[in-house]
């Protein structure tokens, strides 16, 4: 056998580096280069690496007990951590049903959503809307709601339905108006989407409160989130807040709808919730929804052999502890604004960025051809890549949001450290990001690209 890596990577023909260790925000590789987890993985270590009590918590439960089934037991883990989760979401977000991915806890969302009006005699209401520019997650029912055209390319035949409305991307309208004056065209679409399907078969909305993945952490306009939820409530629809990338606070808030108010109905959680060290992923469900099925069927047709995993409940119980006892979720929005205000320094000095923002630890910058006219760089040029593969040589890492505006354009990156980051450490980031643009910028003028 010859030595090369037998772990599947998104890139067949190329390496990645094998990483030995990691310390706070930075990770160590085998051949002793250093780098900055920029974006705490997929926005994920948000509490950085090598957290000593987390590792404890880990050890500890393992030493009591790493598994029990969830259809056979409960486990004191997982019951403090539903509680804990219970405290922490808003309005009567009371049960977490657990599972291990973020793609699972939307799906389970979308099952829970289906099974609500079914347990209330209207089983037609069985569709749960999506917009486009979003991502929910890769297995297919997560897939199917998904609105990033290359992820869903290859699978269109097997997803059974499309993304209905545009997102609410203010900085390149999908619907080619201008905030305020477009009066949140992109919400009356959503009434009008609903009006044609029909509210007798739709069960719940589904979005990201800020785009992740797909977008680059695109915030709404005001009000848009006030008015979707108004929608939901005149046609009977559930409200699923997708709060995978935005949630335990990294947005600067403890999930980024409480930035509006707003009170889901269903709320799917992952990546930070253990901020990495174990999977763990929830679907947080109200009281309203668990009564109503409590009373009907009695049993939610989801779940997996791991879901309620007491070691990952631990791990998870413990970083909510991190998070709290050391402030984070308001760190989160101080050290936000000063990475905000650090690239937007950069983009009055870059020509090539055509956009930065974001909430909390959550930023991201757009990167355009031509910022007055709106000009992107067509995908093939791939700059996006570019970007991100020189800030790794650079000892950065930072991860690519693109391909979702409309899967044949749109370059964006997100920077979302994790929630410990010093100062110094954002000063860094900053610093390497505008040598890192300035080359990019210089070699897409050469190439007539800009
Ligand atoms: N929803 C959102 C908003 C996400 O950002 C992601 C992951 N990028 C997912 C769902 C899917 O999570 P996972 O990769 O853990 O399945």
């Amino acid at each position: 056998m010859d030595q090369r890596s037998r772990v599947i990577k998104p890139h067949l023909q190329s390496e990645l580096p094998i990483i030995s260790h990691g310390n706070g925000i930075y990770l160590y590789d085998k051949q002793g280069n250093q780098y900055i987890d920029g974006s705490s993985g997929a926005v994920t270590a948000s509490i950085g690496h090598g957290v000593e009590e987390i590792i404890r918590a880990a050890v500890q439960q393992a030493e009591n007990v790493s598994f029990v089934y969830r259809s056979q037991f409960t486990n004191q883990p997982a019951e403090d951590l539903a509680l804990k989760l219970s405290e922490w979401a808003p309005g009567d977000l009371n049960w977490s049903f657990f599972v291990n991915s973020g793609s699972e806890a939307t799906e389970t969302a979308m099952k829970i959503a289906i099974q609500y009006w079914q347990e209330k005699g209207m089983s037609g209401k069985n569709k749960v809307l999506s917009r486009w520019m979003s991502y929910h997650g890769i297995t297919l029912g997560a897939l199917s709601m998904s609105g990033h055209i290359l992820r869903r390319k290859r699978f269109n035949a097997l997803l059974d339905q499309l993304p209905s409305v545009s997102a609410p991307h203010c900085y390149n309208c999908p619907l080619n108006q201008t905030y305020p004056s477009c009066q949140l065209a992109c919400v009356h679409e959503l009434e009008v989407a609903i009006q044609r399907i029909g509210p007798e078969n739709i069960a719940g909305f589904i979005a990201e409160p800020i785009i992740g993945a797909s977008g680059g952490a695109v915030v709404p306009p005001p009000g848009y989130y006030q008015a979707v939820r108004q929608i939901c409530d005149r046609y009977e629809i559930l409200f699923i807040a997708d709060e995978v990338m935005t949630g335990m606070g990294r947005t600067g808030a403890k999930f980024a709808i409480d930035h509006w108010g707003v009170q889901p109905d269903i709320m799917a959680l992952g990546k930070g919730l253990s901020a990495g060290y174990t999977p763990i992923a929830a679907t947080l469900v109200s009281d309203r929804i668990i009564e109503t099925i409590a009373a009907g069927s009695a049993s939610i047709m989801a779940g997996h052999t791991f879901s309620a995993n007491p070691q990952s409940a631990a791990v998870a119980l413990a970083v909510i502890h991190y998070l709290e006892r050391n402030n984070l979720v308001q760190q989160a929005q101080i050290k936000g604004d000063y990475l905000k205000d650090g690239l937007n320094r950069l983009k009055k000095k870059l020509p090539i960025i055509g956009d930065v923002r974001g909430m909390g630890l959550l930023q991201g910058v757009e990167l355009m051809a031509d910022h007055q006219s709106r000009k992107t760089f067509p995908l093939k040029a791939a700059v996006t890549q570019r970007v991100v593969q020189l800030a790794m040589e650079k000892g950065l890492i930072i991860y690519p949001a693109f391909g979702g505006l409309n899967g044949i354009a749109g370059d964006a990156f997100l920077v979302a450290p994790p929630l410990t980051i010093k100062q110094d450490e954002l000063d860094l980031i900053i610093e390497i990001i505008e040598d890192v643009l300035l080359e990019v910028q210089q070699v897409c003028v050469k190439e007539g690209l800009i």
